[in-house]
């Protein structure tokens, strides 16, 4: 499928809106608001599949001027619609509506909301969190962008020992790199970056101020990658790379 980027509404969310409940009503999975925020409704997406243990979890547009997030979550379900209803999903398709539709990557109140997961008083985490309830994923992705990316990238998290795990990043970033070549730099934003993937144990001390990728980590899911595009590079291949990223860890992580 060819994405048009020039006259694509990457910044409309009703139209995003629009297309995840017509494609949610195709799929047979349920699309529900979960809170209201900035006069926006959240969605999130649970697929029949979806149990207490084993699910996996995608999260696009937090920070509202990462428009090839919410467009290649978008893009990756509509790609896989026959197929949604059996897989084990929770998606977020955008977190950041009023930031989406404006370009900016805080909402309405100057918040970077992906610096807010600590917080109890934001009625919008605290209505995130509280759909997390009880639930353990085997694997979460949040997806971004950054501006000052040299091309794509990951952060992947584990509470223990990475050594006893198989790491996964390389072969999402074999798969972006496809479409947008992957940020060979030694250190990305101040961190030990080894062809494009940072690898890293986490631990709660570690963080006062918490963002997305972290609080999973910590609560909810087992594996946990934040994925990153450059956000200066051209929107098709963004879209395609952060579709291709997503389907490589489906296949993996269900495989
Ligand atoms: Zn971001």
């Amino acid at each position: 499928m060819r994405f048009d980027f020039e006259t694509h509404r990457a910044h409309d969310y009703l139209y995003l809106v629009r297309r995840w409940r017509s494609l949610a009503r195709k799929a047979g999975i349920r699309l529900e608001p979960f809170v209201t925020a900035d006069d926006f409704e959240l969605l999130s997406i649970r697929s029949p599949a979806l149990e207490a243990t084993g699910g996996i979890y995608f999260s696009a547009g937090i920070h509202g001027d990462e428009a090839a997030s919410t467009e290649g979550l978008y893009l990756w379900a509509e790609l896989n619609a026959k197929y949604l209803r059996r897989l084990p999903l929770l998606l977020f398709p955008c977190l950041n509506p009023w930031g989406l539709v404006r370009n900016r990557r805080v909402d309405a109140e100057g918040r970077d909301l992906n610096r807010s997961f600590h917080l109890d008083d934001v009625p919008r985490i605290k209505a995130h969190k509280e759909l997390l309830r009880g639930l353990k994923f085997s694997f979460a992705m949040c997806l971004h962008e950054d501006y000052d990316a040299r091309g794509v990238y990951l952060y992947e998290v584990r509470q223990t020992p990475l050594r006893a795990h198989r790491a996964i990043g390389d072969e999402l970033l074999a798969a972006a790199g496809y479409y947008v070549p992957v940020d060979l730099r030694p250190k990305i934003e101040g961190r030990r970056a080894n062809q494009g993937a940072i690898k890293r144990r986490i631990r709660v001390k570690q963080f006062p101020v918490m963002p997305e990728a972290a609080y999973l980590a910590l609560s909810h899911s087992d594996h946990t990658i934040t994925l990153e595009t450059p956000s200066e590079y051209d929107l098709g291949a963004r879209v395609q790379a952060q579709a291709a990223a997503i389907q490589r860890a489906v296949e993996i992580v269900l495989g």
